[in-house]
């Protein structure tokens, strides 16, 4: 396989010494494993890494939050809102391999709304650090129900870990579902609006 670069967005000074600092720790690791150093393949890898970890882990800088504009809700509109199956990547927080899956987010505004693509910001901002499903799920409900004081919010993350199937007990395909609720979502009827709209074709 071809050699890549990661590239990252305008890297600054400051960057650079962090990927300096962070490739010390993983050649480090390397050597401790015995791995040769100098071998083509792996002569790169401690900077890739690096590279690779503060682009994973963007979600913990400083600024990184999106600037998420709201909109009066002068439609009125108050049905469901659904953003269905956004796709998402992160890295576990015992493990740092990946969990990926999609998020299903919906709401039901009050008086502001919310451009349609700010759910994927979102969900990348809380996933773009080490995590746990459960976590990232609660932090997308928060952030929406902070940012918009809607009637309700509801979130379902559907996703793998690797650290799941790749070791212990080795349980490939196996999808873990968590999900998150506010206000009018604990009403039955409401979530049972949800699950109607997530199954439409
Ligand atoms: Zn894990």
């Amino acid at each position: 396989m071809a050699e890549t670069e990661i590239q990252t967005p305008a890297a600054s000074d400051a960057d650079e010494e962090r990927v300096g600092r962070i490739a010390g720790h993983v050649r480090a690791i390397l050597a401790e494993l015995g791995l040769d150093l100098a071998d083509p393949n792996l002569r790169a890898t401690d900077r890739r890494v690096a590279r690779l970890y503060l682009e994973m882990f963007h979600g913990l800088r400083e600024g990184a939050e999106p600037a998420v504009t709201t909109f009066p809700n002068d439609e009125h509109y108050s049905a469901m809102v659904m953003e269905r199956r956004i796709p998402f990547y992160s890295l576990c927080a015992h493990h740092l391999v990946p969990f990926y899956g999609h998020a299903h987010v919906a709401y039901i505004p009050r008086d502001r709304i919310i451009g349609l693509s700010k759910f994927a910001r979102i969900l990348e901002f809380y996933a773009k650090r080490p995590q746990l499903q459960e976590r990232l799920t609660e932090q997308v409900a928060d952030y929406l129900h902070g940012a918009l004081a809607p009637l309700g919010v509801m979130v379902v993350i559907e996703a793998r870990h690797l650290c799941v199937e790749m070791r212990g007990v080795k349980k490939p395909g196996a999808a873990t579902v968590t999900s998150a609720i506010r206000g009018a979502f604990h009403q039955k009827q409401v979530r049972e609006e949800f699950l109607d709209l997530l199954r439409l074709d």
